[in-house]
């Protein structure tokens, strides 16, 4: 059972919502996260930060939201869903996410794992992304603005990496870049997407799917 190592003190933060928070979880469970590390840290973080204003009111119903730049902040049961898969053959110490977008799912991750490599390629909402972070304390993080695609060479092996958005097909360096032993959680495809779990051994890679989703696309190049 995975640990939440770098657990965040977040309370005072967005006390008001605890509540509606744990009705998400308790829905979350419901769906079948049975992950209680997950579970709690997605009770403790409060993802309406995560928001502008205008949608934070919303912050905690279970669907995915618009954070500008044609982007959202990821359903609550995938964020969860994909973490846990993440976990599944314990812990993570070095952790890259491709898409860091509202940087919610960093923030969960970063409760989970030693530490998270985060790759965004609009550089606006990396900034606000690293703001929040540094709100809630959480500085396990080292962000990256750049081709997602590419991974991260530099900081690279990884056991763990996860993709916020979609290749048609998984790109080579991220299979590169992952450790023996590493986890790569995905969604993969264009209208028809599949989120897949490749697990790397010293045999080579297992790719398994798990489910159908739905992802922006993953895209080249970076934005200012
Ligand atoms: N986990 C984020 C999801 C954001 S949506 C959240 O919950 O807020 C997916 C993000 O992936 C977007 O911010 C988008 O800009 C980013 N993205 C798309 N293609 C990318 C690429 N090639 N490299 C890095 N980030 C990318």
């Amino acid at each position: 059972m995975v640990t939440a190592v770098n657990r965040a003190d977040l309370s005072g933060i967005g006390m008001t919502s605890q509540r509606t928070r744990a009705r998400l979880v308790q829905r979350l469970s419901e769906q079948g996260i049975s992950n209680t590390a997950v579970l709690d840290v997605m009770r403790n973080t409060p993802r309406h930060l995560f928001l502008d204003e205008a949608m934070a009111h919303r912050a905690y119903e279970d669907v995915a939201l618009p954070i500008g730049y044609q982007q959202t902040l990821s359903q609550p049961y995938i964020v969860a869903r994909m973490t846990e898969l993440l976990l599944a053959q314990g812990p993570r110490r070095r952790v890259l996410e491709i898409g860091t977008g509202s940087g919610y799912q960093t923030a969960v991750l970063a409760q989970l794992v030693d530490e998270v490599f985060s790759v965004e390629r609009i550089k606006p909402l990396q900034l606000k992304a690293r703001q929040r972070l540094r709100q809630l304390k959480l500085r396990n993080v080292q962000m990256n603005h750049a081709d997602g695609a590419m991974g991260w060479p530099e900081r690279g092996p990884f056991d763990g990496i996860l993709a916020a958005a979609a290749p048609q097909r998984i790109p080579q360096e991220l299979l590169q870049q992952l450790d023996i032993g590493g986890r790569l959680v995905i969604p993969v495809g264009t209208e028809e997407q599949q989120l897949q779990v490749v697990s790397r051994t010293r045999e080579g890679f297992q790719t398994d799917i798990v489910e159908s989703v739905y992802f922006v696309p993953l895209r080249p190049g970076t934005e200012k």
